[in-house]
């Protein structure tokens, strides 16, 4: 899952390997940062001490694993948000407000088709030519197939 390595030399234990997620616990005991790698009197060193910085290493990646995970699901919620019928009340509601930032939603018969383009597909509000209906629109303008 992870790596890290204690070496010795005459008078300091050095460690190095995947330090970062334990850089606070490191300094806290008197580390310093040399040359890519932890740098600890050597007096420091005992089995005891290397297994809890292995241990405080292993709760950390776990953690960062599980933020990430639920970052990942947040991510997940709000894109399903983004295209369900809720957000389309949500905006129109902040367009009547007057908030500028959903002004290319036209109503509430919306689909949101991308966010990032702020286009939507409304056959409601679609311009009749006759022959044929444009639903699509950019930034709230009827684009008609260019
Ligand atoms: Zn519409």
């Amino acid at each position: 899952m992870f790596n890290l390595y204690f070496n010795t030399n005459d008078t300091q234990l050095i460690v190095t390997g995947k330090t970062f997620p334990i850089k606070d616990h490191l300094k806290k005991h008197g580390a310093r940062w040399d040359a890519g790698r932890w740098v600890l009197p050597l007096n420091a060193d005992s089995p005891l001490f290397r297994a809890n910085l292995v241990e405080q290493c292993r709760l950390a990646v776990i953690a960062e694993k599980e933020a990430k995970e639920l970052e990942r699901a947040e991510q997940v919620k709000r894109i399903a948000y983004l295209h369900s019928p809720e957000f389309v009340k949500d905006a129109l509601k902040a367009k009547a407000a007057g908030d500028g930032t959903y002004f290319w939603i036209c109503c509430d018969q919306c689909r949101i088709v991308s966010h990032e383009r702020q286009s939507v597909w409304c056959s409601a509000c679609g311009a009749d030519y006759g022959t044929h209906i444009e639903s699509f629109f950019v930034r709230g303008r009827l684009r008609t197939g260019d």
